[in-house]
């Protein structure tokens, strides 16, 4: 697992500090606005962060996951599907969906316009990573852990063909894993 590593990008103390800066500011969003949100976790890259998350929020709100797929491999084969729904309803609810990257923008804005189409009232993305260099759908998360140079991580929910999930920090595979 370490040992496939090239080098570490983010490291666990430093996006557990950034966690707890995001929960802070995403509680005193959804207080300000008086709103229980539904906290929509996309699996399974979100589940790490989401945890980290969560259980740093003291206002009330619900959570949910859902599973949608662009990716296989490293490249992206440019559609999204619905793999597993949420169980929740969305309609007439604000909600929070938490993803791992936003890469070309292509999965959050399909599960944007799904989420507005489905009746939510608000519609709110928080993403542990930002590659804005890949983008090609114009969207921008409301809330961001760090931006990341165009490479291609993983760690800390981020798999290379469904591995690493599990590393507790954000890193770049050894070119030699790819071979
Ligand atoms: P997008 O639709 O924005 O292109 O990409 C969405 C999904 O692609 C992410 O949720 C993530 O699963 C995957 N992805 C994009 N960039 C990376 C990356 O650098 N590393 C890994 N492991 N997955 C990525
Ligand atoms: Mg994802
Ligand atoms: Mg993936």
């Amino acid at each position: 697992m370490s040992k496939d590593i090239e080098k570490v990008l983010l490291t666990e103390e430093q996006i557990e500090q950034r966690c707890k800066e995001l929960a802070a500011q995403i509680e005193h969003d959804y207080e300000q606005e008086n709103t229980v949100p539904i906290i929509v976790g996309l699996l399974r890259g979100s589940v790490p962060f989401m945890a980290e998350l969560i259980k740093r929020f003291t206002f009330p709100c619900e959570i949910d996951f859902m599973s949608v797929s662009s990716y296989d491999g490293t490249e992206s084969i440019g559609d999204v599907r619905i793999e597993k729904d949420m169980d929740l309803s969305s309609k007439d609810r604000a909600i929070l969906v938490v993803e791992d990257i936003v890469d070309t923008g292509r999965t959050l804005s399909e599960v944007r316009k799904m989420f507005l189409n489905k009746g939510a009232t608000n519609v709110k993305i928080v993403s542990l990573l930002d590659k804005p260099e890949r983008r090609v759908v114009d969207i921008e998360a409301d809330y961001v852990g760090f931006t990341v140079p165009n490479e291609f991580v993983v760690g800390y929910g981020l798999d290379y063909n469904q591995k690493y999930r599990n590393l507790p920090f954000i890193g770049v595979l050894k070119p030699e894993i790819y071979e």
